[in-house]
């Protein structure tokens, strides 16, 4: 597979640490050579991954998946990202619950 940018062929074998990356590009698989790599923003151009931003994709078996945190995109769209979990602490946000646990709290701690 030629480089997306330049149409270079990759003449390394394919086995090893390669300097060419891989990237997704409109859901097409793409390379990228090195030297686009250092001339280019090509990072800014491929998609991006919908979880962490990444670059850093691959397309396999009609699904693109992020190299750096895993998630993988069907056919549509990235999931919408889970809500990050609710802060410690911030549980007893509701004043009548939080007065039950605090009479709660002082029971089991009266009767130490
Ligand atoms: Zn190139
Ligand atoms: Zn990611």
């Amino acid at each position: 597979m030629p480089c997306y940018r330049c149409g270079i062929r990759q003449v390394d074998p394919e086995r090893g640490k390669s300097p060419w990356r891989r990237g997704v590009l409109q859901d097409h698989q793409v390379l990228v050579c090195p030297a686009c790599q250092a001339s280019t923003d090509w990072a800014a151009e491929l998609d991006h991954c919908g979880g962490c931003g990444s670059a850093h994709l691959i397309r396999r078996l009609g699904q693109v998946e992020c190299l750096d945190c895993g998630l993988v995109r069907g056919e549509e769209s990235w999931p919408a990202p889970s809500p990050p979990p609710p802060p410690p602490g911030r549980r007893g946000s509701d004043p009548a619950l939080a007065a039950e646990v605090a009479r709660a709290l002082e029971r089991v701690l009266g009767h130490r």
